[in-house]
């Protein structure tokens, strides 16, 4: 057994995970630090912040008037009133400075005529609480995400932050309800390592590989959230997952929603600009969740293209040269996987798996909190995806992940600095790999005739047609049927492959165990929530119901069930209302 020991281990390096290293490991005035180490199963720049596009959301008003608290409110109608209002305004309030934070850094934003951060409108985002939209969103043209995740890799690497680059993180390992480490595998070699540490900061993304269509990462596999729920830590609000509107059509790549903040515009067959009956003041930059729905409609209705499942994304009224500064990896995309030219032809699209609301439920110093009562357990933090602080509540605004990742990562690695320096480290429970090594054994072991591919592709594409845009009592049971036959079909899997050295298939096999999981939750909390919220639309519960629903959703795993219970939802400063555009 390889052996290592450090004050505090993050799981995960991309932007949540930088920034939380990047403030876990910052010396002291006396040049004291804690030993911090960072484990990611992919080499850090190739983490999935590296392909956010569009841009990060902060009031800073370069072009126009704009204000933290317009922010926050946004946030909070654009997630259907779920959100966590003291967690939002810390969001907005800090994604100020957080912003100028990384332009000190280095970060090379898009800038105005004036040397300014240059900022564009994006869904949602409107000026004195909904009068109209606003430019809110600050870019580096459409590779902010890029920018971010090289920009946090080198303060990371000329602070002297330790990495373990293509470590697989397997398990949580605690004592007596304490953090004490994690286990995972050298991906090289296929050897276990036990990381003994204080304290543990996930940051390992989301899961949008649950379904067929997505824009995420083949990578996105949901590890972090699945590995601690399965160590008794409740998952929140999961079933609420987002559907980005404008997916490469079959293909699910992402086109940004920043296409529409430059003004491309969406129609049907018969070339309609539809999404002004839907949405008559912010049309198509209408939060993502109604605009999604709209789509489905517009199809449903018979009016997608040629009667087929998808609409236009149309630019050919823009400047080309606006195209081509602002759009110009969206425009390689449509011409390498679509061979059509932007400006002059428009793109076909459909909505897209994009991004988990869900997540490990945490305080607003990414502490993970266990219960209803918002207990800490203690040593333990996550941030990013993977967390739900919750500032996004039942829909996500555009540009507001990359803001959460890295306030909400700054916040939990300060946190989790201070955790470090003084708690002691927990002894290691006995035999730190046993688990592990019963999983892998159970593996290699396995005499039946099925394979990972098989079950998986069965689980995205049934999870695409019964728990996605449009959700139904019916197709939710049957799709709990179904993740139940998928699940003991997963104990015959066989491996092909019995080698150790980058064993991907076994790598494979495990984050297929960790989907099965995380979808049972987001259906069986989709089942349960008999409403109509953000990005959870029942179409035989059609409307918000706050009286019995305006709480959010903690799955616990039970056996091979998932136990749900409620939590209060925090409200400072906006009253639920209806949500118009
Ligand atoms: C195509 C696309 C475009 C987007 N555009 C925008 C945008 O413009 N604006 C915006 O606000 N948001 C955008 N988003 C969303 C946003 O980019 C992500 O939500 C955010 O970057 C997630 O950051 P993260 O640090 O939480 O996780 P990630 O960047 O996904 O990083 C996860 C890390 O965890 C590691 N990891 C995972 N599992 C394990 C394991 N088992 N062991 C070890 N390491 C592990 C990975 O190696 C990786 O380093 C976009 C998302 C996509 C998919």
């Amino acid at each position: 057994m390889a052996l290592h020991t450090f004050d505090g281990i993050i799981v995960g390096a991309g932007g949540a995970g930088l920034m939380a290293a990047l403030q876990a490991s910052r010396p002291d005035s006396s040049g004291k630090s804690p030993r911090i180490a960072v484990l990611s199963k992919l080499y850090p720049t190739r983490s999935h912040t590296g392909t956010a596009q569009g841009g990060i959301g902060a009031a800073l008003g370069n072009l126009e008037d704009d204000k933290w608290e317009w922010h926050m409110f946004d946030t909070v109608k654009g997630g259907d009133y779920l959100v966590d209002q003291d967690a939002a305004e810390i969001m907005c309030r800090e994604a100020v400075e957080t912003v100028y934070e990384l332009e000190h850094m280095g970060l090379p934003f898009s800038r105005t005529p004036d040397g300014k951060i240059a900022q564009r409108p994006f869904g949602g985002h409107t000026r004195e609480f909904g009068k109209g939209p606003v430019r809110r969103s600050c870019y580096a043209a459409d590779r902010t995400g890029h920018m971010i995740l090289q920009t946090l890799y080198q303060q990371c690497i000329k602070q002297g932050v330790t990495f373990f680059d293509e470590y697989h993180v397997v398990d949580l390992l605690m004592k007596e309800g304490v953090t004490c480490g994690v286990a995972a595998f050298q991906i090289a070699t296929g050897e276990l390592h036990t990381f003994h540490s204080k304290a543990v900061l996930f940051a390992t993304g989301g899961c949008g590989r649950m379904y067929k269509i997505t824009s995420n990462a083949l990578t996105l596999t949901g590890d972090g959230m699945a590995v601690v729920y399965r160590r008794g830590i409740p998952l929140q609000d999961m079933e609420f997952f987002q559907f980005h509107p404008t997916g490469i059509y079959k293909m699910g790549i992402l086109i940004t929603e920043a296409a529409r903040g430059e003004g491309g515009i969406l129609r049907n067959r018969s070339g309609e600009r539809f999404m002004e009956r839907y949405a008559p003041t912010l049309k198509d930059l209408a939060p993502r969740d109604m605009v999604s729905r709209a789509i489905y409609r517009e199809v449903q209705e018979g009016r997608g293209i040629d009667g087929k499942d998808y609409v236009l994304l149309d630019l050919t009224h823009l400047d080309a040269k606006v195209i081509h500064a602002k759009l110009p990896d969206i425009t390689d995309f449509v011409e390498t996987y679509l061979g059509i030219d932007p400006v002059k032809q428009p793109i076909p699209i459909q909505p897209t798996a994009h991004y988990a609301m869900g997540g490990i439920p945490t305080d607003s110093d990414a502490r993970v909190i266990v219960d209803e009562r918002r207990s800490v357990l203690p040593g333990l933090y996550a941030a990013g995806e993977c967390a739900c602080v919750s500032v996004h509540g039942g829909n996500r605004l555009g540009t507001n992940s990359l803001v959460d990742i890295i306030v909400f990562g700054r916040r939990g690695g300060r946190a989790l600095r201070e955790y470090a320096m003084r708690a002691p480290l927990t002894s290691l429970p006995a035999d730190p790999e046993g688990v592990t090594k019963e999983r892998i054994a159970r593996l290699r072991q396995g005499k039946g005739s099925e394979t990972v591919a098989k079950i998986r592709s069965e689980l995205q594409a049934e999870m695409m047609e019964k728990a996605s845009v449009f959700r139904t009592k019916e197709n939710l049971e049957q799709m709990l049927g179904i993740i139940r036959g998928l699940k003991d079909r997963y104990t015959k899997v066989r491996l092909q492959d019995t080698g150790t050295i980058f064993n991907t298939e076994l790598l494979d096999a495990f984050e297929l165990d960790y989907l099965l999981d995380l979808a049972q939750v987001t259906v069986t909390g989709a089942l349960n929530r008999t409403e109509s919220r953000g990005a959870h639309s029942r179409e035989d519960f059609p409307k918000r119901d706050d009286a019995n629903w305006l709480k959010h959703t903690l799955a616990y795993r039970k056996g091979d069930q998932v136990e749900l219970k409620y939590k209060p939802v925090s409200i400072t400063r906006f009253q639920p209302q209806e949500r118009k555009y």
